[in-house]
């Protein structure tokens, strides 16, 4: 799977996928992350209209840039992803869907009141939110959508997170020490999760079930 982020700011994202999973998966090629500022298709000052609308023309411009060079290659299959806080909300169905269907996806991460409608139209872009919250600019959502569709390319996850995945998983986790004693007081691990009776792991865990 291929990343390719439209932002004017790059170097947000460095520390984020340099470590852990997506730091491993992206040493072993599992996924690839390129970026490309719109600030390079601007002469003079990027942004526009009345309380700052980032203008069409260079995201236009920087997203064919990045199509462009995909369509040489053999059997891409292209998304661009645009985001909107009021669209259709990220899932982690959308997250498996879109890493069994393309090779490739664009984001390109607003900021400031957002950017010109007219990208929408003109790209054909699919619309997420990540949430009901207006945040400052795209480049988190960015953040957000290439870690959860990693998760789903096959190789990223080592083999132990991937045979959790394949199983039930759940939003309440517990570790070790068994017994918690904070201000005096015992928090336990919930008895069924210390039985090692599976069954009735999992359809605890099954109550219990993330999103
Ligand atoms: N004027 C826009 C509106 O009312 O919807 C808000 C723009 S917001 C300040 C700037 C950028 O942050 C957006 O263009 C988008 O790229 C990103 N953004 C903010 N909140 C988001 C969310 N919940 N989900 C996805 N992207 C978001």
């Amino acid at each position: 799977m291929n990343f390719h982020v439209v932002t004017l700011f790059p170097e947000m994202f460095g520390s984020y996928l340099g470590e852990s999973i997506l730091g491993r998966a992206i040493k072993e090629k599992k996924i690839t992350v390129s970026f490309i500022n719109p600030r390079n298709f601007v002469s003079g000052k990027y942004g526009g209209g009345p309380g700052m609308v980032m203008m069409a023309e260079p995201i236009i411009k920087a997203v064919e840039q990045i199509t462009k060079k995909i369509s040489k290659k053999k059997k891409s299959k292209v998304l661009i992803i645009n985001f909107i806080p009021s669209s259709e909300k990220f899932t982690t169905k959308a997250a498996k869907n879109i890493s069994k269907k393309y090779t490739d996806v664009v984001m390109i991460c607003g900021r400031y009141e957002g950017i010109d409608a007219r990208v929408d139209k003109i790209l054909k872009t699919k619309k997420f939110s990540i949430g009901d919250y207006v945040l400052t600019g795209g480049e988190i959502p960015a953040m957000a959508l290439i870690d959860s569709i990693s998760r789903q390319v096959e190789g990223v996850l080592g083999n132990f997170d991937s045979r959790e995945e394949e199983r039930t998983s759940s939003s309440e986790v517990y570790t070790r020490p068994e017994i918690l004693i904070h201000n005096k007081k015992k928090h336990r691990v919930p008895k069924v999760l210390l039985s090692g009776h599976q069954k009735k792991i999992e359809e605890w865990k099954l109550t219990n079930k993330s999103k």
